[in-house]
């Protein structure tokens, strides 16, 4: 059933990155023209390549685009969009937004706005949840904010308590309270902060809950009265409130249970005169039993981050369903026709350091890609949603989150497995990502046996972040890794052509020592050093690598893109791998590996070549000239040092001597055989 009213041709997405991308697919496929909405910072970027039409809303600041109602608009109204999907985020839980949109005549993919405003308070959201006989964390909502009353309260429910505030979110003006003596203390805490971030002091207290999982129920509406859900996401791992990595179904999830919670989660949906995609979020608690219990804790009014497991184990197309309701159509299946098929997982892969305490990166990305075929994973089961490509800027004007990895599997274990192997695929290059991260987590035992609750990262945090442990392969690997490229530099780099200075064709020994990065600038003896014996025929040489007391024979083949195979003792391994400026990196479906890679077989050539003029043995650049013209020295007294092929070259005093005079400076770039200074030995 379709009413006129509803009825548009043309969407605007009024979001960026991946979410916009994602959702004009979807509007392509049901034959929709799309509309992008952009800042300056997103000129270029991928939703406004993918979009049929795109139009400037302003400079890069969110506040002065993307979260601006009246540039919307125009926008809808220039291009004649006549529906407005906003992602998440931005302005998908604003109700000025949404009337804005009523008064304009565009229809809003979402809920109204008073479905929105009653959500948007904690306390009244509570009341009406209560109301609907929806299960509440037991505590205190009430209008009465006396301190007094409060603690009379927090008294009651008894300790540990959680304090927040009515208006809060993002996990701001929220603190747990161990015992009554710091009550106080924390309230006052609590205000001050809900002062300054909402405007407003009202204060709820509710049970703290030690070990809850978090589970939330997909739901979906029409405005024709009919309601289903979608069954439950797992999403108890999170860093700092944020989620990181998400499922569905949730493990350990009985039939009865999800029964109960998915029929209170549409009993908040009505409550509230809900229309479109909506998510109840529960805590979900087992430590008074196998039964488990559940607790509401919000509705989020909008399509969430994690709704692509919903949509691998139900087949259903959320965004479909939303752009379908929003046209006024009825949902298109009946609770009773909707079934979970198998596990699926998502990992939110984003643009930030966990070794600077996941500080967000910026950069370019010099490669995005994932080869499914060479990693063997079927491309029915892995779907990569990205905001990105190749060659993309990544700014810091917005959210780092940059793609998200969604796997399915028939069932967890396999479906995990899969995660793994996906995670390694993923080629990412030129920003820095929490790829390696999100390997730790997914291949930890306690994600494998599915003990979760919201605290998972906080209490493996030892074993989360503990330093690499490295093996002899690690080791030997690397150092084939990080020469093979410097061979790859050779041949691409034409002077190498007419001379190589690396001699890889000619039998050779090549001393590289390694260690971990985070040590690289220290005088440790943490390092390993391999040392390469072999000679380079093509690329199926045999190698021979002494490692310590080990000795391994070892070859490397080269696989499409970044992938390599590296063989030791006739074991063969397929890895990612590539030298990235002084580290190795190597990706495998049990993690990343990362080693500091150095030369250290630095030829001194003052010794080899007693001549009385010093040539750079390679092109290069000179690094740093180290005696003064004129000042005497002795045979063997460093005089110079280059740099070439990733390692420093000292040229040293050929004799007793004095230098008189050098032909570059510091920074200057040399060709092989140029005559780098004058020698005048001592008579
Ligand atoms: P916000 O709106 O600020 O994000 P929420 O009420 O959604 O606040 O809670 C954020 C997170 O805090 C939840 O995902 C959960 O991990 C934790 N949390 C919330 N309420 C409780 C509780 N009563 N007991 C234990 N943990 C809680």
């Amino acid at each position: 059933m379709t009413s006129d009213i509803h009825k548009f041709d043309t969407l605007l997405v009024a979001n960026r990155g991946e979410i916009a991308c994602r959702v004009m697919r979807t509007a392509r496929t049901m034959g929709l023209r799309t509309v992008a909405v952009y800042s300056d910072a997103d000129a270029s970027a991928r939703h406004v390549r993918q979009a049929d039409e795109a139009v400037r809303i302003g400079p890069a600041a969110a506040r002065e685009s993307y979260l601006k109602i009246d540039a919307v608009v125009s926008a809808a109204q220039r291009t004649g969009a006549g529906a407005i999907h906003p992602g998440y985020g931005f302005l998908s839980e604003n109700g000025a937004f949404v009337e804005a949109l009523d008064q304009a005549g565009i229809v809003f993919v979402g809920p109204p706005a008073s479905a929105i405003a009653a959500m948007g308070d904690k306390s009244a959201a509570k009341a009406r949840m209560a109301n609907a006989g929806v299960p509440l964390v037991p505590g205190y909502h009430g209008d009465d904010q006396d301190d007094a009353r409060l603690k009379a309260e927090a008294d009651t429910i008894s300790y540990p308590v959680l304090l927040k505030a009515s208006r809060g979110g993002g996990g701001k003006g929220m603190r747990v309270v161990e015992s009554g003596e710091n009550f106080q203390a924390a309230l006052d805490g609590c205000r001050r902060e809900s002062q300054a971030a909402f405007g407003d002091t009202r204060m709820l207290i509710e049970k703290y809950l030690t070990q809850p999982r978090h589970v939330e129920v997909q739901v979906f509406c029409d405005s024709h009265g009919n309601g289903v859900y979608l069954f439950e996401r797992d999403c108890s791992v999170q860093r700092r409130h944020q989620k990181v990595l998400e499922e569905a179904p949730a493990p350990g999830m009985t039939a009865p249970l999800r029964r109960e919670m998915g029929e209170a989660a549409v009993r908040a949906a009505k409550e509230i005169g809900y229309v479109g995609a909506g998510t109840v979020e529960f805590l979900l608690d087992f430590s008074q039993g196998q039964d488990g219990s559940f607790y509401f804790m919000e509705m989020n009014t909008r399509l969430q981050v994690e709704h692509p497991v919903t949509e691998m184990i139900t087949g259903q197309d959320l965004v479909e369903w939303q752009l379908r309701v929003a046209m006024g159509e009825t949902l298109p299946v009946a609770q009773d026709e909707l079934t979970i098929t198998g596990h699926s997982f998502e990992a939110r892969l984003y643009a930030e350091d966990p070794e600077l305490d996941f500080l967000p990166a910026t950069g370019t990305l010099t490669r995005f890609a994932m080869d499914l075929e060479g990693a063997g994973l079927n491309p029915k089961r892995v779907r990569l949603d990205s905001g990105v490509e190749t060659g993309d800027a990544v700014s810091m004007h917005y959210d780092p989150m940059l793609a998200k990895l969604i796997v399915h599997g028939d069932d967890r274990a396999q479906a995990l497995a899969t995660l793994n192997r996906a995670l390694a695929a993923l080629d990412v290059q030129g920003v820095v990502t929490n790829r390696a991260f999100l390997q730790r987590l997914a291949t930890h035992p306690g994600f494998r046996d599915a003990e979760l609750d919201t605290r998972f990262i906080e209490r493996h945090d030892a074993t989360l972040f503990a330093p690499r442990l490295y093996s002899i392969e690690d080791y030997a690997s690397a150092a084939l890794v990080g020469l093979n490229q410097l061979a790859h530099e050779c041949e691409s780099d034409s002077p190498w052509d007419r001379h190589d200075g690396f001699r890889l064709n000619a039998p050779h020994t090549i001393r590289i020592a390694l260690c971990d990065p985070a040590y690289a600038q220290d005088e440790d003896d943490s390092e390993a050093v391999v040392v390469v014996e072999g000679a380079r025929e093509r690329d199926d040489a045999l190698w021979t690598l002494t490692i310590g007391d080990a000795t391994l024979t070892a070859s490397l083949q080269p696989l499409a893109g970044d992938a390599v195979a590296v063989t030791l003792d006739g074991h063969r391994r397929r890895l990612q791998a590539r030298r990235d400026g002084n580290v190795v990196v190597m990706v495998d479906p049990r993690g990343e590996t990362r080693l500091f890679w150095r030369r250290i077989d630095a030829i001194d050539h003052g010794h080899h070549e007693a001549e009385s003029t010093l040539t750079a043995p390679m092109h290069g650049t000179v690094v740093a000239l180290l005696v003064e013209p004129g000042a005497h020295v002795e045979k063997g007294i460093p005089l110079m040092v280059m740099e070439a092929m990733k390692m420093e070259h000292t040229m040293s005093a050929p004799a007793d001597g004095h230098v008189e005079s050098f032909h570059f400076q510091a920074g200057d770039t040399v060709g092989q055989g140029d005559v780098l200074l004058e020698f005048a030995i001592k008579e």
